[in-house]
């Protein structure tokens, strides 16, 4: 038998499990020559999905309505006619929300299960791996002795740009949504200073006192009024790396913001946008680096596993609600 979760609804604001369907189908799956059969391991869920279940131009197709989703996928060769990949080994890459799939292998590539654990491979080792390494180092170009400032810093993104920057020598400050997660920054991740966005009365004012010698890179996971605080606290040719805005991705009308000109202007400051995949050139080289950095000990990762295909579209949900601490993974 194999299962499907299709978009039922285009969410209106928050996702909710009504927007999901179920189904369920118990015809044989076969391959041909060239196609192999695969058993999905781990599902990623990640909020840059709320934006493809829109239907809107952006820079990737909305999600189609009565379609699976698909995400990044861990998943298991069960039968193979293809000489590429055999029975036994382990791929990764975008593959439908389903239990059991055919592929021919476009897009997919192996991943090793003896050299880090499969859910890594999602996470510091995939896409949001390759999102912290790529963003700070291409767009915030960090210097030694700057201090960084992290939005969504106890998420998969945000938890490795933080350790990053201590890895270059920087003074790291992260923002995160409950004290749980600002203990996590500072004794798992190393950040120096942690700011609960959810307790701070002034974020403004809080921002200023966490960094005496004003902001040098702002990594931005979130937008809306944290990074408003942040703005205020900018230096002379600070660089604002605008990696997500998931305080806005369930907006249903348009946010209130701060006009970024004059900062802008006045501190000679750049700010800009970036998707993953502009540097997919440089992939082999974040890999090296964050791969070397796990082997040495000086990187480390935490995920959310939740278990079960059933609780894919909950995962998602809560991601929302702040509900997970480094990546949230589906382990099926
Ligand atoms: P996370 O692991 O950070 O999970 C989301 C976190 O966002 C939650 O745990 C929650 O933490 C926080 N959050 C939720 N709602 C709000 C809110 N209203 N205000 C502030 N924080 C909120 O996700 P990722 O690390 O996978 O992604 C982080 C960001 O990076 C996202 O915006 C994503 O879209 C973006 N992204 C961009 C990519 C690109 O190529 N540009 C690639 C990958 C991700 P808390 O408890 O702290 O609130």
């Amino acid at each position: 038998m194999t299962q499907t979760i299709l978009l039922k609804n285009r969410p209106k604001g928050k996702p909710t499990a009504s927007d999901f369907e179920f189904v369920k189908d118990d015809a044989k799956l076969n391959i041909k020559d060239g196609e192999f059969l695969l058993e999905t391991a781990y599902v990623s869920v990640d909020p840059y999905l709320r934006g493809r279940m829109n239907d809107v131009k952006s820079y990737i197709a909305p999600f189609e309505l009565g379609q699976p989703i698909h995400s990044g996928v861990i998943a298991k060769v069960l039968d193979s006619k293809n000489d590429a990949f055999s029975q036994g080994d382990y791929v990764s890459g975008m593959l439908d929300w389903k239990t059991k799939q055919v592929s021919k292998g476009e897009g997919l590539h192996k991943v090793d299960a003896s050299k880090a654990d499969l859910s890594a491979y999602l996470g510091v080792l995939g896409m949001t791996g390759l999102t912290a390494y790529l963003g700070l180092t291409q767009i915030g170009k960090p210097k030694k002795g700057e201090t960084l400032v992290v939005s969504g810093a106890a998420g998969a993104v945000g938890s490795v740009v933080g350790q990053i920057g201590k890895i270059l020598g920087l003074k790291v400050i992260g923002i995160a949504g409950t004290d749980e997660k600002v203990e996590m920054l500072k004794s798992e991740f190393g950040f120096d200073v942690g700011i609960n966005y959810n307790t701070t009365e002034n974020m403004k004012a809080a921002i200023a006192e966490a960094t005496p010698d004003g902001v040098d890179v702002y990594f931005d996971n979130v937008g809306g009024p944290i990074s408003d605080a942040v703005l205020f606290n900018i230096n002379k040719f600070a660089r604002l790396v605008i990696c997500g805005a998931i305080s806005v991705y369930n907006n249903t009308e348009l946010p209130k913001s701060v006009s970024v000109q004059p900062f802008l202007i006045k501190n000679s400051a750049l700010m800009q946008g970036f998707i993953v995949s502009n540097f997919q050139d440089k992939f082999p080289e974040a890999i090296k680096a964050l791969s070397h950095w796990l082997a040495e000990g000086k990187l480390t990762y935490s995920e959310t596993i939740v278990e079960g295909f059933e609780n894919i579209p909950q995962a998602f949900i809560d991601l929302f609600d702040g509900k997970n601490k480094g990546k949230m993974v589906v382990k099926i």
